[in-house]
């Protein structure tokens, strides 16, 4: 894994790098971002270039430890996570990772240990973490992958150094499930419905996605200011639970995005597979009203997720799509 085969954290990968080829890394670090955005394949390859023997700054890949890193067999990389059946990682966990990180590392230039998801360690192990974050045995080096920093201990998180993961762009999450070996048209179809997470792209089922993408799109097409039943039966057929009703808007988010960019003459789009209907809601109104219902679309997502009711807001949101330019 080298840093190159991460896509969407151009930024963080910069930091890390520049302190690896200033060789002022830290002993413990908060990776902090959503399950599937990256957190862990940018922790290995932060690892695996400190243990390269070829490159000072990233991973040649063909060496022997970027190959044992690669292979998940280096003897001096330690993950921890919740036993199977465990809620929470124990402080027996803890311990057993302190005995080991207090060892001479087997060949690498340090010892380290990943620990996942960092929000679920008991009281008592988080308190014997702190412990080692105190006083770090040798060089090891500990990083925490967390959804929410937030969940940690104010202590553990004030001995860390906290970088944040955004949500994986649509565009890079694409190109990651094709490297996959997804093809192409599954690929535009999973890429904005999975929330930037790679993990939730490979969880969606591909057929319902499409089916569901085919109805919003119908019910678009149909919404009519002069027939108000088609706002609200399509806001009774598109809200659901609080996550579903976000989902739907995550779908409208990306044809309104796509329709953007086709009316500013940018034709490379995400939803490439249903383009004639893409197009249709490029050109039924003028760019800036598409601008303008996009941000509508946000808006109405940000307020279903906090707390705002589903069918009320997407009544709301339809009768503002359906109604005629000014
Ligand atoms: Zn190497």
């Amino acid at each position: 894994m080298s840093f190159a085969d991460i896509l969407g954290h151009e930024r963080i990968i910069d930091v890390l790098r520049r302190s690896l080829r200033s060789g002022k890394t830290s002993h413990s670090y908060i990776f902090e971002g959503i399950s599937g955005c990256g957190r862990k394949k940018t922790a290995l390859a932060f690892i695996q270039a400190q243990f390269c023997r070829v490159l000072p700054d990233d991973a040649c890949g063909g060496c022997p430890s970027c190959r044992k890193v690669a292979g998940g067999n280096h003897a001096d990389i330690h993950f921890i996570e919740p036993l199977p059946d465990k809620r929470d990682i124990s402080i027996d966990q803890l311990r057993a990772m302190q005995r080991e990180l207090s060892l001479r590392p087997y060949e690498a230039p340090r010892k380290c240990c990943i620990i996942e998801p960092a929000e679920r360690m008991s009281v008592n192990a988080a308190n014997s973490l702190l412990k080692t974050l105190e006083e770090p045995p040798g060089n090891a080096l500990i990083i925490l992958l967390t959804e929410n920093a937030g969940m940690l201990l104010p202590t553990i998180r004030s001995r860390c150094q906290l970088i944040r993961f955004s949500n994986l762009p649509p565009e890079d999450l694409q190109t990651l499930l094709e490297r996959t070996g997804i093809t192409a048209e599954t690929a535009t179809l999973l890429a904005p419905m999975s929330g930037g997470s790679m993990q939730q792209a490979l969880e969606q089922d591909n057929e319902s996605l499409a089916a569901r993408r085919e109805v919003v799109l119908t019910l678009l097409e149909k919404l009519d200011i002069n027939s108000i039943g088609t706002v609200f039966d399509s806001s009774e057929e598109l809200s659901g639970n609080r996550d579903e009703t976000v989902e739907t808007l995550d779908m409208m988010i990306s044809f309104f995005r796509d329709a953007v960019h086709i009316s500013a003459g940018n034709s490379n789009i995400i939803n490439r597979n249903v383009r004639p209907a893409i197009e249709s809601i490029s050109m039924r109104r003028s760019f800036p009203r598409n601008l303008e219902l996009l941000n509508k679309i946000y808006e109405t997502r940000r307020a279903v997720q906090r707390n705002a009711n589903p069918k009320l807001a997407l009544d709301n949101l339809f009768m503002n799509i359906a109604a005629r330019e000014r």
